[in-house]
């Protein structure tokens, strides 16, 4: 086992999204992090692996880390199990922290299997809060996740072993910026054994030929649920969304009904969203649902049962056919229907 004394430090993996940008989740993570290094008086460090990673130093520089360690190499332009997790897996070894957080995405979840296997250490997936357990030990990470289809929250906890790690899901905590003084940079040596290498990726799917939408990301998120009651009416949400700049998600019903694709759930099997506003047509709130929208500033729901338990959730509650106000704002932005 090993020896939790000597290990320090709060970690987040800064995934690079399409080859492009630091993702959001990483830097959503960096912000909670940033709590959990202060109370332990201890490093926060963002790890990087990519080509050309120093391109992505400046914004991470603005999350609140004390150092970044970062790797650059043509062959971590995609995502290679392989590479990866020898990689960091050395990175571990050589500096040994105490807590390792990921984003809660393709790369973060197959990444930090990999490392917790090599480690031998726990992993919690699909993280909605974390905070330090008091007096049991200084550094002990207490997580808290849904189980049985949402309907428990468990507290996990990694007491034995070291690295504790936890992928988070992405929308769970805010960015926060904040820049700190004398941030260390540390460049690490890309070295690899080529003859390791089983599969080339030749390339990869960019965010433009994806169809996903990035709900997690949006600011307005227009929600439908069974109460729309058609695809005619569904898809008027699309309608308003365009206008709106919004977005559009919706529950588990709309996708059994064939009005919306899967990538546009939202709740515990889809995407977790913080936008500034909710607006949820004809959504009762069940608790699938719910937990992937408790993160949003104001929640609007309508819903024609006063009792219906969105609104136990809502900031505002609007008793009304949600197609009657559907069609009202699409009236009143004058959308052609
Ligand atoms: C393991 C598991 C995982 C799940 N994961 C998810 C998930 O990630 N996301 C998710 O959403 N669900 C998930 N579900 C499904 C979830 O339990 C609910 O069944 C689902 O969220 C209900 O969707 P709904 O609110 O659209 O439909 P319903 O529960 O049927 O509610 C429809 C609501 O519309 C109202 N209504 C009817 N007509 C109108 C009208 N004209 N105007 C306004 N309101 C109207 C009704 O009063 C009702 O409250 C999961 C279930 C399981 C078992």
């Amino acid at each position: 086992m090993n020896e939790k004394k000597e290990y320090n430090d709060v970690w987040v993996f800064a995934e690079i999204k399409d080859h492009e940008r630091v993702h959001p989740c990483a830097l959503e993570i960096l912000g909670k992090a940033r709590e959990i290094a202060d109370d332990l008086n201890q490093n926060l460090v963002a790890v990087v692996l990519s080509l050309e990673a120093e391109q992505y130093l400046p914004v991470i520089k603005k999350h609140g880390v004390d150092k970044i360690i970062y790797l650059s190499h043509q062959n971590l332009k995609h995502y290679h199990e392989r590479i990866f997790t020898d990689l960091v897996h050395e990175l571990i070894e050589k500096y040994k922290p105490s807590i390792f957080l990921f984003p809660s995405t393709e790369v973060g979840n197959a990444l930090s299997a990999r490392l917790a296997y090599r480690c031998r250490t726990g992993l919690v997936s699909d993280v909605l809060d974390l905070e330090l357990e008091e007096g049991y030990a200084d550094d002990l990470l207490l997580t808290d996740k849904p189980a049985y289809g949402g309907n428990i929250h468990v507290k996990i906890i990694c007491p034995k072993t070291r690295p504790q790690m936890c992928t988070i899901t992405p929308g769970t905590f805010k960015k926060k910026k904040l820049e700190k003084e004398n941030i260390e940079l540390i460049e690490e040596n890309y070295h690899f054994d080529e003859e390791k290498i089983r599969i080339k990726i030749i390339g990869a799917p960019t965010r433009k030929d994806k169809p996903s939408a990035p709900l997690s990301e949006a600011k307005f998120v227009i929600g439908g649920g069974q109460g729309i009651g058609s695809e005619t009416n569904f898809k008027k949400l699309y309608k308003l969304a365009k206008f709106t700049n919004g977005q559009v998600g919706g529950t588990r019903r709309p996708i059994f009904n064939d009005w919306m694709p899967e990538h546009l759930q939202i709740g515990i099997s889809g995407e977790t969203i913080n936008p500034n506003l909710y607006l949820a047509l004809g959504i009762s709130g069940a608790i699938q649902h719910v937990v992937g929208i408790t993160e949003s500033d104001t929640i609007i729901a309508v819903n024609t049962d006063p009792n219906a338990p969105i609104f136990k959730t809502a900031d505002y509650c609007i008793v009304a056919d949600a197609n009657e106000i559907l069609n009202g704002l699409l009236e009143h932005y004058k959308v052609d229907d």
